[in-house]
């Protein structure tokens, strides 16, 4: 089928750290004519924040509405399980931003402990996040599955804790398994197509990771393509169990190609109004 919109991760595929990846500006502009949204399991910038990020990169500014973070597919998860939620928050700004939107903070008497990446955790938060779970029966909530996050500090790769590593101890101390938002879990990918208004099988979501990115738009029944450029390196085998994407290329330049061949002027189609322009 025709493609007729794009889901985008962004780190590792349109950049590392704050450096624009090559090709990424490109692809960008080339699809300006078609619907296109970004997902991303970082939870630490608003919507607002990851657009301004892109720009100052030199890449298109995207409208924030058509920016997803897993801060914003928590707030909504927890909305529809409880209108008017009360939470405590363990995490970055974007996190505590999304969820003051709908609901309130109350670490007397959360209904949720939610965790996400970013600062937040130490001895203090920890103790409250697991009387709340214990005493309270507050439910715990992670924004995202990720073990570790790749970054630049300093000008150099490093890894930082990712949402799975930071609820980890939220779930040692209590015995409660989180729930886990972020993809692979469908609902910021439903939030993203629901925006867009075009049915999951006609949209092609691009990431890096087979695990997260590729296993979760498929199982949406997504066209998938994934490029070798960030977590998940060029020669790497498949990973067992993670069906294979429609494309698995090296950049985005490559994949560019690819639906040129396919589907010529597809990239160069301004007939469709541009939506995601600002
Ligand atoms: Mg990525």
């Amino acid at each position: 089928m025709r493609p007729q919109a794009f889901l985008f991760d962004m780190d590792g595929v349109l950049f590392h750290g704050d450096r624009a990846l090559p090709g990424a500006g490109d692809f960008l502009e080339a699809i300006q004519g078609l619907p296109h949204a970004f997902v991303t399991n970082n939870p630490i910038l608003t919507p607002e924040q990851v657009a301004g990020k892109l720009e100052r990169m030199g890449l298109p500014r995207p409208d924030p509405r058509f920016v997803l973070t897993s801060a914003e597919a928590t707030a909504a998860w927890l909305a529809l399980e409880k209108p008017c939620f009360r939470y405590f928050a363990v995490g970055a700004d974007g996190l505590h931003r999304a969820l003051a939107e709908r609901g309130v903070s109350d670490p007397q008497a959360a209904e949720f402990v939610v965790v996400g990446e970013g600062p937040g955790l130490d001895y203090a938060t920890l103790s409250v996040g697991i009387n709340l779970i214990l005493k309270k029966g507050a439910r715990l909530v992670v924004t995202n599955p990720d073990l570790t996050v790749d970054a630049v500090c300093g000008g150099e790769h490093c890894v930082l804790p990712g949402g799975g590593a930071l609820v980890a101890p939220f779930a040692a101390a209590t015995g409660v398994q989180p729930v886990v938002i972020g993809k692979p879990a469908p609902g910021l990918f439903l939030m993203a197509l629901e925006r867009l208004a075009r049915p999951a099988r006609a949209c092609v979501m691009v990431g890096d990771r087979p695990d997260t990115d590729i296993a979760g738009a498929a199982a949406l029944g997504m066209m998938t393509a994934l490029v070798r450029t960030g977590r998940f390196q060029p020669g790497e085998p498949w990973p067992a169990g993670v069906p294979r994407p429609l494309w698995d290329l090296a950049s985005l330049g490559a994949l560019a190609e690819a639906l040129e061949r396919s589907w010529p002027g597809l990239l160069s189609d301004r007939s469709q109004l541009p939506r995601c322009r600002v």
